[in-house]
């Protein structure tokens, strides 16, 4: 047994060295691939503008191309915190930006457009007070429109942005004019792109600062690539015509003025804010998803432990198995947004109440297994002191079994209110601000990790700790009543 531990963790440690000393030879490169014809999958390999332009430069330094695909808004803090060399994913060059890292020369210049449902009778920027803007979130189009607009819609990428307009979600999207004109080409009669574009940005490649060496190899490859057209043509293979950025950065446009972490994530344009709109939601959410999953657990559980009482209740206790196992056996992200885009897909209702079905509908199942349990820990003598009490069977089960049942199974059923209240956090997938999607946005528009993380993480231990004190409370008080 020794010998085999030994065998493990020596074999671990090589692995950890093998990577490290790989590390060297690379040039890793994140990006996130849902944005084309810049960076998209194609099988199992990341391709477009982005990874070409890299592989260049990997060539050029003799080093091997790695390319990381992760959430836009995570790209520059890789790069900023030395997990990443180089963050190519169609990265547009802005001062809060320039902040956290230094860009390459700019390599091509692009727009931000509004993408609308075929149809529709907005024409353009002046229509748009007032209607509920998708963005990508994290990107110069949340910000334009978050400082210019109002409040928008933040989703994940642009594919699930472009879900939502079609499915009359939201009315309109803003989006970069490449990856909107791809969009548009695969749906030429669901969505249209407007002449009139927002922005006119320019897009860079991203180092860590201080690392000038690859800045500077970045660059004269990129300078030599505009000589000899080799960009124009990558660009052009892709569908991008127009001549590639100018040689120069854009000239700053103020000094971006440095303040203390904490200034900036919190206070600066009142960021604090979204945490507690954030949290708000969550505990909206949570709470009522709770009672949803009670009431779900506590009927399924009844159907289930009396159909293995007495044999009946045989259609009941076959569609209830079959709930337990879809909704045990997939995960929540995809069942909220299937009930986002499927279920309610053609209905306009609110986020949060979406957010309470799904979880609710999740939660309900594994309430429905705990409360089976409890029921069944409860000694059949008490069903038959019931029953000899003249009590029917539903008596019986309501003023006898369940209140014993649930008291026994008070500390599972709080240990799944408190994985419950955690999973809420993947409601950002259908843009619901929750308290993890709060921390993300401030995330996107600080560049910085460590903070943002931080508080909402301290939130989420602070609501826990609070609950488990309460659930405390009401155990010992239930004790006291026996
Ligand atoms: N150009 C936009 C930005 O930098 C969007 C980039 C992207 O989504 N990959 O914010």
């Amino acid at each position: 047994m020794k010998t085999l531990f030994r065998l493990i963790f020596i074999s671990f440690a090589l692995f950890l060295c093998a990577c490290d000393s790989k590390r060297e030879e690379q040039l890793i490169m994140v990006t996130e691939a849902t944005f084309p014809p810049y960076e998209f999958r194609e099988g199992d390999r990341v391709v477009g503008i982005d990874p070409e332009i890299m592989q260049a430069v990997a060539d050029a330094v003799g080093k091997e191309l790695v390319i990381q695909d992760m959430s836009f808004d995570s790209v520059i803090a890789a790069v900023s915190t030395g997990k990443a060399d180089v963050a190519a994913s169609g990265i547009t060059v802005t001062e809060e930006r320039r902040r956290q890292v230094n860009f390459s020369l700019p390599y091509v210049e692009a727009r931000q457009v509004i993408i609308v449902p075929a149809a529709s009778p907005i024409a353009g920027k002046d229509d748009l007070n007032g209607k509920r803007i998708g963005v990508q979130h994290g990107t110069t189009g949340d910000l334009f429109v978050s400082r210019n607009i109002g409040e928008p819609e933040r989703f994940q990428n642009g594919a699930l942005g472009v879900s939502a307009l079609i499915a009359g979600k939201i009315d309109v999207l803003v989006l970069d004019d490449q990856p909107a004109k791809v969009f548009e080409n695969k749906y030429p009669d669901k969505i249209k792109i407007l002449a009139e574009s927002l922005t006119t940005e320019s897009y860079a490649f991203a180092v860590a600062k201080g690392n000038e060496t690859l800045l500077a190899q970045i660059d004269s490859v990129l300078e030599s690539m505009k000589r000899d057209g080799r960009l124009e043509a990558i660009l052009g293979k892709y569908g991008v015509t127009g001549a590639p950025a100018a040689g120069e950065l854009p000239a700053a446009e103020k000094a971006p003025e440095a303040h203390g972490a904490f200034y900036t994530n919190f206070i600066e344009n009142g960021r604090w804010r979204y945490l507690v709109e954030g949290l708000w939601v969550t505990i909206e959410v949570s709470f009522f998803a709770v009672v949803l999953g009670l009431i779900i657990g506590f009927g399924v559980a009844v159907v289930r432990t009396t159909h293995d009482k007495n044999g009946s209740l045989k259609l009941l206790n076959f569609l209830c198995k079959l709930y337990l196992t879809v909704i045990r056996g997939t995960p929540v992200v995809v069942q909220l947004l299937i009930i986002y885009f499927v279920i309610f897909g053609s209905v306009d209702v609110s986020k949060v109440l979406v957010a309470i079905v799904a979880f609710g509908i999740n939660s309900g199942a594994y309430v429905a297994e705990i409360i089976r349990g409890g029921i069944q820990s409860i000694d059949k003598g008490q069903f038959e002191a019931g029953r000899s009490l003249g009590l029917s069977y539903p008596q019986t089960m309501i003023y006898i079994i369940l209140p014993q049942a649930f008291k026994n199974v008070l500390p599972a059923l709080g240990n799944e209110f408190v994985v419950l209240l955690k999973e809420t956090s993947v409601a950002g997938y259908i843009a619901l601000q929750d308290l993890t999607k709060a921390g993300d946005i401030i995330r996107s528009q600080t560049y910085t990790s460590f903070l943002p993380l931080l508080a909402v993480a301290a939130i989420y231990l602070c609501i826990v700790m609070l609950f488990t004190a309460l659930l405390g409370k009401l155990e010992r008080r239930l004790k006291r009543s026996e």
